[in-house]
């Protein structure tokens, strides 16, 4: 069947763009349909250039959306981390892990230990915004503030629902996770969190104490373990026993080594 075709002027195009929200192609259109008629290119590449990129564009928003939605703090990145700092962390083994893949697809965990300022938090948000940058959905979330939510859900019957609606982030980071004192019902939402997310959807830690101290925070021994155990499955785990970071500047140390 054939169909007469139709003369389209500059601003009909873009009306129609505008209207297919295609602003990728909108703003490329005029630059590749010049070239395709200096150097003669068949249609079909016109075509899939064009399409190539409102796809870019469409990758490039999502992930701007997801940097805003994961609330990793500014500027905490792999590039402003210092890595010499702390030696017993691996950097090749952090920037693959920064790629994602199979700790990720596999739900697994990682736990970042050390004092207060040595730079959990900063390498925590760092990975998160590599994984980011990588097309995976993160949500950074001081534990406290998240525990109160989940808490706020379970007495209105909605925990399933909540951790549910977490699933949609392929890591979440509890940053401070073992931090003063959790009182049973606190742990009981950790326990169910940790429990849904376990081998589904990967969990990130960051805590002032090792496993061997979760008694402290956790009403009792039992909870602790139970924490420990499934939490630690399936885990990789970063020891950063180095002085603060603060200490070590106000000290001059940072220099050292470099
Ligand atoms: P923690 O979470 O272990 O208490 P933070 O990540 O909050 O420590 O680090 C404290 C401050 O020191 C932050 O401003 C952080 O950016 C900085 N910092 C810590 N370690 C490093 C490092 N190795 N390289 C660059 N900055 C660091
Ligand atoms: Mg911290």
């Amino acid at each position: 069947m054939s169909r007469t075709v139709k003369k389209f002027d500059s601003a009909d195009i873009d009306s129609m763009l505008t209207e297919l929200r295609f602003p990728a192609i909108r703003e490329s259109w005029r630059i590749h349909a010049e070239r395709s008629d200096s150097e003669g290119w068949p249609a079909a590449q016109l075509i899939a250039v064009l399409a190539e990129d409102e796809l870019a564009g469409r990758k490039e928003r999502r992930i701007s959306r997801n940097i805003v939605e994961s609330e990793l703090l500014p500027g905490k990145t792999l590039d402003t981390f210092d890595f010499k700092l702390v030696p017993m962390v691996s950097k090749a083994q952090v920037m693959a892990m920064s790629l994602g893949d199979d700790w990720i697809r596999t739900g697994s965990n990682l736990a970042l230990f050390g004092p207060p300022g040595v730079g959990k938090s900063h390498l925590a948000c760092a990975i998160g915004r590599s994984l980011v940058d990588h097309g995976y959905r993160v949500l950074f979330v001081r534990t406290t503030k998240i525990v109160q939510k989940l808490q706020l859900a379970m007495q209105g019957l909605s925990l399933e629902s909540a951790l549910r609606k977490l699933d949609k982030y392929h890591l979440l980071i509890l940053d401070d996770f073992a931090y003063g004192h959790r009182d049973r019902d606190e742990c009981s939402v950790l326990l169910e969190l940790i429990g849904y997310r376990y081998e589904n959807r990967s969990l990130m830690i960051t805590s002032n104490k090792p496993y061997s101290s979760w008694e402290e925070v956790f009403p009792d021994k039992t909870t602790a373990l139970s924490a420990v155990d499934r939490f630690d499955h399936h885990a990789t785990r970063f020891e950063m026993n180095v002085e603060s970071y603060r200490r070590r500047k106000s000290s001059g140390k940072s220099d050292a080594g470099k």
